[in-house]
């Protein structure tokens, strides 16, 4: 098995991972997707709310806010030793906000007690208080997985088998670009098909070739181009890695269960 990064930048990382298995792909991208843990607001408790929208929808609002944490200090309810509903400083971060007069409240006025906790974008608009009104609340911050919730999710992922791409049985050098402009016929084809018209024209701009070329196009069963975006306080790198260790963990779980 091999990886090459392609790409890596803010919340997007692209990369190839090389002869690999198609089983073991599907298994990584669903593990980013489903069982990496974020963090978000589970409990909202209202001391004080009259502001023109409902408990219920603030509430909503402020679960879906991502925060980025210190990874390696926090774990899932699940997996915490104080094993209690109320949480504790290992998995559980309180946090406050207090806003009253005419404010737009933003997800910036949250204050989590542990200064490390930070809204992943502190822009997101919660509410906007008109003069007279008043809104405070403490929440709980936990983590949580994609697969328990769409709050929790850590990153969109997906991946392409990676395309080879031959023009006169010479092989292509920015294949990704090509690809992604050669038509469906190119695609479909079953072994060396002739450069028409309609090819020519979608492709020459990404490659020197002409009507009558060959050109063959396959794809590698085991080599996987990997688009991972985090929609998370995680960096993509870190949720790549956690999903590598998420599953070697379970298959060692299977291990020891046997
Ligand atoms: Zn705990």
């Amino acid at each position: 098995m091999e990886v090459d990064i392609l790409e890596e930048k803010g919340k997007k990382m692209k990369f190839l991972l090389k002869d690999s298995k198609p089983q073991f792909a599907n298994a990584l991208r669903r593990t980013m997707i489903g069982k990496v843990p974020t963090m978000a607001v589970e409990e909202v408790d209202f001391i004080n709310n009259t502001s023109g929208l409902f408990d219920e929808i603030i509430a909503h609002r402020i679960g879906m806010i991502p925060w980025s944490f210190p990874e390696d200090e926090y774990r899932t309810r699940e997996k915490c030793e104080c094993e209690s509903e109320e949480g504790c400083p290992n998995c559980t971060v309180e946090m406050v906000l207090k806003k009253e007069r005419e404010a737009f409240v933003k997800a910036k006025h949250i204050k989590p007690t542990d200064k490390k906790v930070e809204p992943e974008n502190p822009g997101i608009l919660i509410i906007k208080l008109l003069d007279g009104q008043e809104l405070e609340l403490e929440a709980k911050g936990v983590l949580g997985t994609g697969k328990e919730h769409a709050k929790f999710q850590a990153a969109s992922a997906s991946y392409k088998f990676l395309p080879e791409i031959k023009i006169n049985g010479e092989e292509v050098d920015n294949i990704e670009e090509v690809a992604s402009v050669a038509p469906e016929k190119v695609k479909d084809a079953e072994g060396v098909i002739e450069a028409d018209e309609d090819i020519v024209y979608a492709m020459n701009k990404t490659v020197d070739i002409e009507e009558g070329d060959e050109i063959e196009y396959t794809e590698d069963d085991n080599s996987f181009i990997f688009t991972v975006e985090s929609v998370s306080g995680l960096e993509p790198r870190y949720i790549v890695k956690e999903a590598v260790r998420i599953i070697k963990e379970e298959a060692e779980e299977l291990e020891n269960a046997l």
